[in-house]
């Protein structure tokens, strides 16, 4: 599914360079459930941005199923997002004055869907995550888990074959952040989805299949056990 070798990148600022990523080599297979950890400023989100096509590497070759992504137009590029990845970010990223339904809705509009069928899709959607209740609520009047449960049936609802999760649980207290993993977990099981979450938590790392650390720009392990993390839960 995401095949990654020798990826780097590196922030320019004034006359100083970051190199952040100095060569990532990393394969994630269709319908894994992987978490990466790593400490603030390790690369995660770089890393994620660029699995995710939403930024480009400076050296190395990136395939996404068959497509090798390289030199792509914003065109091509927001057509391969909206088709195969779904995203959730940590601050929900919903759009204030829309309600659940316009929420996960929008995705459909920019793929230029008809406002029944999308609204129909939407509230399907919501119900999948528990929220059919909920649809004409504004986010702000929603808990946080709820926010979250939108923004993942907005990342589910094109049907996008690889989910990408950035601290998707680093707004939300331990009982929500559970009730969120578990909902990711589902997704993963269920309609076979690969998911992919950034995560400096333990307990969130512990609860997917393979935990892939990053360090000092470059992968330290890509197969760390879950359960090795437990004790360190406890
Ligand atoms: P993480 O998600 O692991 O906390 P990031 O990928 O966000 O780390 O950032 C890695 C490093 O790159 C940090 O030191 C951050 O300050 C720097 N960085 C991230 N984005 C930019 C940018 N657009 N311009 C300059 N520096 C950046
Ligand atoms: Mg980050």
């Amino acid at each position: 599914m995401i095949d990654l070798k020798g990826i780097r990148k590196a922030y320019r600022t004034g006359s100083n360079i970051l190199q952040v990523l100095k060569g990532i080599d990393l394969h994630v297979g269709a319908g894994e459930l992987v978490s990466i950890m790593g400490s603030s400023g390790s690369g995660k989100s770089t890393l994620l941005n660029i699995v995710g096509i939403l930024d480009n590497a400076d050296a190395g070759e990136y395939r996404l199923g068959e497509t090798l992504i390289k030199d792509l137009s914003e065109t091509r590029a927001a057509e391969l997002r909206s088709k195969y990845i779904g995203f959730v970010f940590q601050s929900f990223n919903l759009i204030s004055y829309k309600n659940a339904a316009e929420n996960v809705a929008l995705p459909l509009y920019y793929q230029g869907m008809g406002r029944k069928k999308r609204h129909e899709l939407a509230m399907d959607m919501l119900g999948n995550v528990g929220l059919r209740d909920w649809a004409h609520h504004l986010p702000n009047e929603l808990s946080g888990g709820q926010k979250q449960r939108v923004a993942i049936a907005r990342a589910l609802v094109s049907g996008p074959r690889l989910i990408l999760a950035d601290e998707p649980t680093g707004a939300l207290d331990t009982t929500t952040s559970k009730e969120v993993m578990d909902l990711l977990l589902q997704v993963n099981r269920d309609l076979g989805l690969t998911v992919v979450i950034v995560t400096h938590e333990h307990d969130i790392a512990a609860m997917t299949q393979r935990v892939i650390r990053l360090k000092d720009g470059l992968i330290e392990n890509a197969h760390v056990d879950p359960a090795s993390l437990v004790e360190h839960v406890r």
